[in-house]
């Protein structure tokens, strides 16, 4: 038996869905394997586009480069809430675990600032994100670079009339406290939401999206699951977040886009919608959540 090698297998194709969707949240640069082999993966069980995102100034130039090169795949670009401390601070065991980096202050954060600011305003280039606040990875020491690269990509956002994806982990009220100030874009996505009903109603007041991940369906995330069945339907969107957050009964096994059926079923076990109902009005959603109608057709 090789119950080991089992445990770190990529997990086997779901039963294709039968109404196309797409993937809210991926980072292909992450995952093994070529773009091309993931999107005919994806594409074999109906994720027929999917929204590749950039965390960093390598990530965010490679995400557009390859939203520009195939048509499937939607680009957003931001340096990650981990990130923007890094450039500041040089702190070595921040988001990409690209070893020791040196010290570049404000103005380093500023320089990769106005490179994000160019690439927002490709055409390719639907969303700035991820951006956000992150308590868990970034200690206080980080907090005012964050916070303050964070109103930044709010501001590029709302100039380039693109979706704000925003990256919130422990940071709840800050989040809701920066996007009241700042006045938040047109359109904004909560990523991996991870809030509970109540905060979820406070997202439905303000017509921000909830973008559930793979952890909607482990078994202690009840107050995701809470949360995704008092959410306005037409706020609600399906992500992948892979290679991270992959849906049970995969856990600590690779994710990928392809595994989007898994968390959508689950999903709609939740809502007691019928999956296909669940599978379109995820798809309408991620059509105006990204401002990009008619993006199942043809
Ligand atoms: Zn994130
Ligand atoms: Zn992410």
């Amino acid at each position: 038996m090789k119950a080991k090698d089992d445990k770190t297998a990529p997990p086997p194709l779901p039963e294709p869905l039968r109404v196309a969707v797409a993937d809210a949240h991926t980072h292909l640069d992450m995952q093994a394997g070529t773009v091309e082999e993931a999107l005919a993966k994806a594409a074999s069980v109906g994720v027929t586009r999917l929204v590749q995102v950039g965390c960093d100034l390598a990530g965010s130039r490679w995400a557009a480069e390859t939203a520009g090169a195939y048509e499937p795949v939607l680009a957003t670009v931001a340096l990650h809430p981990n990130e923007a401390p890094r450039l500041v601070h040089g702190d070595p065991d921040g988001w990409s675990r690209q070893g020791e980096r040196p010290a570049g202050g404000e103005a380093a954060l500023d320089e990769a600032l106005a490179e994000i600011d160019r690439l927002a305003a490709l055409p390719q280039v639907v969303g700035v994100g991820e951006t956000g606040l992150d308590y868990f990875r970034t200690g206080p020491e980080g907090k005012d670079a964050q916070e303050r690269s964070f109103r930044a990509h709010i501001e590029i956002a709302k100039r380039h009339d693109r979706t704000l994806v925003i990256h919130d982990r422990e940071a709840h009220d800050d989040v809701l406290r920066v996007l009241k100030e700042e006045g938040a874009p047109a359109r904004t996505v909560f990523h991996c939401y991870s809030g509970d009903a109540e905060m979820a109603e406070i997202c439905a007041r303000e017509g921000y999206y909830l973008s559930f991940a793979g952890n909607v369906t482990f078994k202690n995330a009840q107050n995701l699951r809470d949360a995704l069945a008092v959410a306005p339907l037409d706020l609600v969107l399906v992500e992948t977040d892979a290679p991270f957050l992959t849906p049970a009964p995969y856990r600590g096994r690779p994710n990928a886009p392809y595994l989007i059926p898994v968390t959508l079923r689950a999903m709609a076990g939740v809502r007691n919608l019928a999956e296909e109902d669940m599978a379109e009005a995820l798809a309408r959603n991620t059509e105006r959540a990204f401002g990009v109608p008619g993006l199942f057709e043809g």
